[in-house]
């Protein structure tokens, strides 16, 4: 069956790592990946991930199926976290929720769903992007497009090529849009310009599509919504993947949710009835711990409020790393400006540094970033730093 068929490409990014680790540098510095790391170099199991465990353990009693779109606790759950308490949507139960397969199988399950009632649309992605936006939205069947987002002149956003484009934006395509800690820039909207984001959504009538896979590590989990709140106060029809992978930690558990907003519950309950059966066709129904962990976390105002503290310590943490390399670099009298790096959001910062610079750091250095410049912040530790910063004024003499 093989014999003739050419090897897929290997990812790039899993590829660095692996580069990475079979590395005998003492001084190797991996900031390639897209994990959070914490001071010690680790990606640690959150305390109150731990607590909920321990819960789980003494009360389940069952590893019968869940429902297929999961546990409706956990779902009200991720509506409160990704609408907030007493929003409209949850009020006029708006909104219908699907437990998924971490972030991805939520972008997935979306994009599927989406292709079964809007056969002739068109996905539109952010340039650039996630490389698996494009990945995914192809794998359902999309032609995708793309809309100006970064600019690398002014290391910000394009904002008035942005909003040109989305006015072009022909109605019932989708327009995904990353709703914070924009991967790999680190550049995001700010709250005036998703406002005007959103009405260009209501007046031309494309269907938003956001990616939630960052809540909490940007500014934090309530300022981190405005995306959320700015589609939804025009009252279109919009989808939400959250990803809890980043923000719990829950990587290897796939825990993520799809949420579908209609305008009324009455279209909202039609949206649920296919938003199941298109997870019945693709994985049956969702896996069942790493969504109760995240159900238990939420229930619960104590495990809840030490999540808040864990996932604001992470969001510190990064902040604290962007100042650091700042001002490490101007410290070693750097000319080039790089204040830009504290101004970008989440894990992710496009570094400005040159592709030669990228591969001189590597072969030279053993710090890995990935080509293009994206560096994942989270990588930088108290121990690493000076390091990374002597490395990088080195590159730049
Ligand atoms: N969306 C973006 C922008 C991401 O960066 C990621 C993960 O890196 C995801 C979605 C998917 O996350 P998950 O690991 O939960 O599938």
């Amino acid at each position: 069956m093989w014999k003739s068929v050419a090897a897929a490409p290997a990812d790039s990014i899993l590829g660095l790592t692996e580069a990475y680790k079979n590395d005998p540098n003492p001084h190797k510095v991996n900031l390639g990946v897209g994990v959070y790391m914490d001071n010690t170099g680790t990606t640690p199991i959150l305390q109150c991930v731990k607590d909920a465990e321990r819960i789980l353990l003494g009360v389940e009693q069952s590893k019968s199926y869940l429902p297929i779109s999961g546990d409706p606790q956990f779902g009200r759950q991720i509506q409160r976290l990704v609408f907030g308490e007493g929003s409209d949507i949850i009020t006029n139960d708006r909104a219908a929720t699907a437990h998924s397969p971490g972030g991805t199988g939520g972008l997935r399950i979306g994009a599927e769903l989406i292709k079964r009632f809007r056969p002739e649309a068109a996905t539109w992605i952010s340039s650039p992007t996630w490389a698996n936006h494009r990945g995914i939205f192809t794998a359902a069947g999309f032609p995708i497009k793309e809309y100006p987002y970064y600019d690398a002149a002014s290391k910000g956003l394009r904002f008035e090529d942005l909003l040109a484009t989305l006015n072009q934006v022909p109605a019932g395509d989708v327009v995904l849009l990353h709703a914070c800690c924009h991967n790999p820039s680190g550049v995001d909207p700010d709250e005036d310009q998703w406002q005007k984001i959103a009405a260009v959504a209501a007046d031309r009538g494309w269907l938003p599509f956001l990616d939630f896979a960052y809540q909490g590590l940007g500014v934090g989990i309530e300022a981190d919504r405005t995306a959320v709140t700015a589609f939804a106060a025009t009252g279109v029809d919009f989808f939400v993947a959250s990803s809890f992978s980043k923000n719990f930690g829950l990587y290897n558990e796939r825990t993520g949710a799809i949420t579908v907003v209609s305008p009324t519950a009455e279209e909202k309950n039609i949206a649920l009835s296919h938003l199941k059966a298109t997870v019945r066709v693709c994985y049956s129904n969702p896996p069942a711990h790493g969504g109760l962990i995240v159900k238990t976390i939420l229930s619960e105002p104590t495990l809840e409020a030490h999540w808040r503290q864990e996932l604001a310590a992470m969001c510190g943490r990064i902040v604290a790393m962007r100042q650091a390399l700042v001002d490490g670099l101007a410290a070693r009298g750097v000319n080039q400006d790089f204040s830009y790096i504290k101004r970008q959001k989440g894990m992710f910062s496009f570094s400005g540094l040159a592709d030669e610079t990228v591969a001189w750091l590597r072969e030279c250095k053993a710090i890995y970033v990935v080509g293009g410049g994206r560096i994942n912040v989270a990588g930088l530790t108290s121990a690493n730093i000076d390091y990374v910063c002597d490395s990088i004024a080195e590159a730049l003499r």
